[in-house]
């Protein structure tokens, strides 16, 4: 068992001072924990720091916009799926947050740390020991990529569930630094980088995401995973589609554990005003096989899960159409 680092906690009770805390070098912010304290265990995390967001108040609401809900960034994941709001309105997020882990974690595990979730690889997630022995990877330490040996970039996948939920919701995040207030679409926050996936400035607090409400649409997450009760995603699916008389209105479609990062599906307005057919459903197909690319990343195949990912959108769009 390896020893925790050194480190000093700070327990802020406003995003401001958090914020001011989160700015000193070296510093972390911690959600629940549940997957920081982990890494901190295996030596992923060294930080000087720790500032635990969770008496952060203004960062535990559920508040109802003119259009949506905008939730804070510490509102553990039990809180989303058992507030009224959320069940009704809101079912595809319930559900993606439902699969999130065991049923302990969730009553600590929070949004916020669902959507800053670290990427992950078989070669990174791995003791210390274990990492040594291969000569660390690109990602912490080493010099080279053990999934993708002449890429210079981390392949790690992004693998939380809640991401996709939200984009198909329009989610925008409020994140705050010493430099101000901004707000951003969610799918904006990440690259395909596995090693720098997050587009936040340093110290940079996710507050909140705000998202809207989707009248007349059907909607609908599938999750493909290794054990049915507790694991993460080896591909995650989230659709939100709209038809009228026929034609297909709007669709949403978003992915995750299939790349570096939670990826919102571009190009689907091309087929806006088309008629539901077979035709329209290959073209939105097609965009799910060019955009999503697994890597042997996870235990299983990047190309079983590619056409995992293909087959999980085709299944879920034939049913919402
Ligand atoms: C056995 C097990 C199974 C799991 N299965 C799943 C799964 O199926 N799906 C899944 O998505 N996750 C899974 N997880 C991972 C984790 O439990 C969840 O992703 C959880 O939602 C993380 O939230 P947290 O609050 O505990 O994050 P933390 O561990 O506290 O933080 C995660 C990261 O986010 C950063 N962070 C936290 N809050 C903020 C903020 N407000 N602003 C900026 N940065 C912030 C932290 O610095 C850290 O880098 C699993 C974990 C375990 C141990
Ligand atoms: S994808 Fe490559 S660089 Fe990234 S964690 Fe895995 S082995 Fe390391």
């Amino acid at each position: 068992m390896e020893l925790l680092p050194e480190f000093e906690i700070r327990q802020p009770k406003t995003a401001e001072e958090a914020v001011a805390l989160g700015a000193e070098a070296d510093a972390r912010y911690i959600g629940g924990g549940t997957d920081f304290v982990p890494n901190l265990r295996r030596g992923l995390e060294t930080p000087s720091t720790v500032v635990d967001l969770s008496e952060v108040s203004e960062m535990q609401q559920i508040e109802e916009t003119e259009n949506g809900l905008k939730i804070g960034a510490s509102v553990s994941l039990q809180q989303l799926i058992s507030n009224e709001l959320v069940i009704k309105q809101y079912a595809l997020l319930a559900q993606a947050a439902e699969t999130i882990a065991g049923t302990t974690h969730r009553q600590s595990a929070t949004v916020g740390g669902n959507l800053c979730l670290d990427t992950r690889c078989q070669f990174y997630n791995q003791s210390e020991w274990w990492r040594k022995s291969n000569n660390y990877c690109l990602k912490y330490r080493g010099d080279i990529c053990h999934v993708a040996p002449q890429g210079d970039i981390c392949r790690a996948a992004y693998s939380g569930d809640l991401a996709p939920a939200m984009m198909v919701y329009g989610a925008k995040v409020e994140l705050v630094s010493a430099a101000g207030k901004r707000v951003i679409d969610l799918k904006d926050m990440y690259q395909e980088d596995g090693a720098n996936y997050l587009l936040l400035n340093p110290g940079e607090l996710l507050v909140a995401v705000i998202i809207e409400r989707l009248d007349g649409y059907n909607t609908e997450y599938r999750k493909v995973r290794v054990r049915g009760g507790v694991d993460f995603p080896l591909v995650g699916v989230a659709v939100a589609a709209k038809s009228n008389a026929g034609k297909l209105e709007d669709i949403r479609i978003a992915l995750t554990g299939t790349n570096s990062r939670p990826v919102f599906v571009e190009g689907a307005e091309e087929s806006f005003g088309k008629p539901v057919d077979e035709e329209t459903i290959k073209a939105l197909v097609k965009l799910v096989r060019v955009q999503s690319k697994p890597m042997r990343s996870t235990f299983t195949p990047g190309s079983y899960r590619s056409k995992v990912v293909v087959n999980v959108a085709r299944r879920l769009i034939n049913q919402l159409l």
